[in-house]
């Protein structure tokens, strides 16, 4: 899952995106309105971390400019001000939660996991299809009821393919969802962490459509 994560209080931002990397998901961090604003426009994020007071734009500027466009992302404010007034302009413009500063980051990663869940259209936590059950929170995944280990990688390009059952996702789009910016995308990475998961998952589970991308096998 990618996120982006606006927040200019460099404490901060280093705290949430190294927790968020070591929760296994990909992290792009910008520190300003306008910035979050441009890559919100370019690319394409799971879900979006937002603190409100910015340089150049408001977090409630680049709120308002996602929905205007008709962006559905979930978004999470991070507010350092408990003011009421605050959540409420926040909620109003679209947000889908928020946490007061200071706060915890296995709350958040807990909230983060909600929020795509929701997202997703579920409402329990372990997804489950075609013999493979894939916990987001313990990272468990079974298959047949016994467990299998997946690297970090392996397990993000799974959930990515399990988040939707069915829907084919081009090499690039999984290529998104598992890395950030500035990290090293080897040509062929996606290729490979496939070819390790069907070794472990059965070679058919994961089927490639010619030319267009790669999705799981429709659950028999
Ligand atoms: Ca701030």
């Amino acid at each position: 899952m990618r996120l982006l994560l606006v927040e200019d209080d460099t404490m901060i931002g280093e705290a949430v995106a190294t927790g968020l990397k070591r929760d296994g998901f990909a992290v792009d961090w910008v520190r300003d309105g306008k910035a979050a604003d441009h890559a919100l426009k370019v690319e394409t994020f799971d879900l979006l971390l937002l603190d409100l007071g910015l340089p150049h734009l408001s977090g409630l500027g680049v709120l308002k400019a996602l929905r205007a466009r008709g962006q559905s992302l979930p978004v999470l404010i991070l507010t350092a001000r408990d003011a009421v007034t605050d959540k409420v302009q926040g909620l109003d413009a679209g947000a889908d939660d928020y946490v007061v500063k200071p706060f915890d980051l296995t709350e958040l990663s807990a909230r983060i996991r909600a929020l795509l869940r929701r997202q997703a259209g579920r409402a329990e936590p372990v997804i489950e299809h075609g013999g493979v059950s894939l916990n987001p929170v313990t990272h468990q995944v079974l298959h047949d009821g016994k467990e299998i280990a997946l690297s970090s990688r392996e397990f993000a390009l799974l959930e990515a393919l399990l988040d939707r059952p069915g829907a084919i996702l081009s090499r690039s789009q999984l290529e998104q969802r598992l890395y950030g910016w500035g990290e090293e995308v080897e040509s062929n990475a996606v290729e490979v962490h496939i070819h390790s998961l069907r070794k472990k998952l059965g070679t058919d589970y994961i089927r490639n459509v010619r030319g267009v991308g790669y999705r799981v096998a429709p659950a028999s």
